[in-house]
């Protein structure tokens, strides 16, 4: 039992890695090249921010934290958080933000953790937020191990380097003394990898969650980019089903390994063709598996299959040259059967994540340019598949930054990240987050 977990885990770390290799990591967040409209009067207004003594301030702590802040991340990259068993990360996290004096701190039913900081005049509140789960298996070592200033481990920059920016960003306001008129949330989300499908801020922008207006989250590496459309994906768990038996006694028996294999060769040709040419597109079978031993006709063959696409039609019609693969598959193993039942095939919807754009006018993106440009950084706008999909499809103000430093092999058990610059992404989401929250006036009459 023990051996086929970990042989199923290695081929799926397989998959992965060579997936990796061909530049499929790249799928997560793509930036297409789009004329970016600057309305200068939020370069005048993230200026005016800047000139603020306790922004000032908050900009030394930050760079103070970040470089004491390392010992943090590799302790958080080392508990575990495989999708759906967060709960040990999320339990830290939770003491982290506590410690951290937000006003309060929860975690709530989905397992999302959630800390409050009270805005002073209205009734907006804004979101900081960085997934908690990778998409490593439970099993996988994620042991850190520094290599000169690189840092090793499965998930420490995708998204756990991001969940140390959400806690520095609180840090320095609270040290700065900050306010402002929003209420704020830094939130770390559960579910925002594979099979988790984005099931935290669905829940928190559920009935069930949190009233939220603007919503920023931290993953990607980039500091220039600004992720305000969200890719669309489909993700699918195909299992064919048959009475299984000997080899050779049983020989003639409809075969669920057969099935699954023509339907994979039939998928993948006609998905060649159709992602030719068209807006982008992407198929990928993830993961396969079933099977008892070499001399068994077995009684299952599953796998895992995930395809996204900027356009939601062009979503639809490779959603439908796979179930056509799928049928014609099925059909062509049965009737290649010499006795016994025909197989089965459950076809499962295991992923559906909304597209959709947010207005590169509006002021949350505008304010994000701005803040880019004040870090003399060529602001990039994009497309990606991160939590922010979620509000942008409920038409709710959302993007997704950085979380800085220089960072390799996401998604592949080779995964590192290197605080180079990291404090420019935590600086660059604090003036972000506070320009979006309202900077507010104190009895003093100063900012
Ligand atoms: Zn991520």
């Amino acid at each position: 039992m023990k051996l086929k977990t970990t042989t199923l885990m290695t081929i799926t770390l397989v998959i992965i890695c060579i997936g990796n290799l061909m530049g499929q990591e790249k799928l997560v967040n793509s930036i297409q090249k789009e004329n970016i409209t600057v309305n200068p009067n939020y370069d005048d207004e993230i200026g005016a921010i800047t000139t603020q003594p306790k922004i000032q301030q908050a900009f030394l702590v930050i760079k103070k934290l970040e470089q004491q802040n390392q010992k943090e991340l590799i302790m958080l990259t080392e508990i575990p958080a495989p999708p759906f068993k967060e709960e040990q990360r999320a339990l830290k996290f939770f003491e982290m933000l506590k410690a951290a004096s937000a006003d309060s701190v929860w975690i709530d039913t989905a397992g999302n953790v959630i800390a409050l900081r009270r805005g002073h005049s209205t009734n907006r509140t804004i979101a900081l937020a960085a997934h908690l789960d990778t998409v490593f298996p439970e099993g996988t070592d994620v042991t850190v191990k520094a290599h000169g200033d690189t840092l090793f481990a499965p998930g420490i920059g995708d998204d756990t380097r991001g969940l140390m920016v959400v806690l520095t960003v609180l840090r320095a306001i609270k040290a700065a003394s900050i306010e402002t008129d929003a209420n704020i949330l830094f939130i770390g989300t559960v579910g925002e990898e594979g099979l988790g499908d984005l099931r935290g801020v669905k829940h928190l922008f559920s009935k069930a969650g949190p009233r939220i207006d603007a919503w920023i989250a931290v993953d990607g590496r980039s500091i220039s980019r600004i992720l305000h459309k969200g890719i669309g994906s489909h993700r699918y768990r195909i299992t064919y089903r048959g009475p299984g038996g000997h080899s050779w006694a049983a020989f003639g028996l409809a075969n669920p390994h057969h099935a699954l294999g023509s339907a994979i060769q039939y998928f993948v040709k006609a998905a060649d063709v159709f992602t030719a040419k068209g807006k982008r597109t992407s198929y990928n079978v993830g993961r396969f598996g079933g099977g008892t031993s070499v001399n068994s006709i077995p009684f299952e063959s599953w796998m895992e299959v995930d395809m996204r696409s900027q356009s939601p039609d062009r979503l639809n019609e490779i959603d439908a040259i796979l179930q056509k693969a799928v049928q014609r598959a099925l059909a062509e193993q049965n009737r290649m059967r010499r006795h016994g039942p025909k197989l089965t095939v459950d076809v499962d919807k295991v992923g559906n994540r909304p597209s959709g754009e947010y207005d590169p006018e509006s002021p949350l993106v505008q304010r994000a340019i701005a803040a880019t440009r004040f870090f003399n950084t060529e602001p990039e706008l994009g497309t990606g598949s991160t939590d922010s999909n979620i509000p942008i499809s409920l038409g709710i103000p959302a993007i997704t930054i950085g979380r800085g430093g220089i960072d390799g092999g996401i998604h592949s058990i080779t995964e590192w990240w290197m605080n180079r610059d990291g404090h420019l992404a935590s600086q660059r989401a604090l003036l972000i987050l506070v320009a979006e929250a309202g900077l507010a006036i104190d009895s003093t009459g100063t900012k």
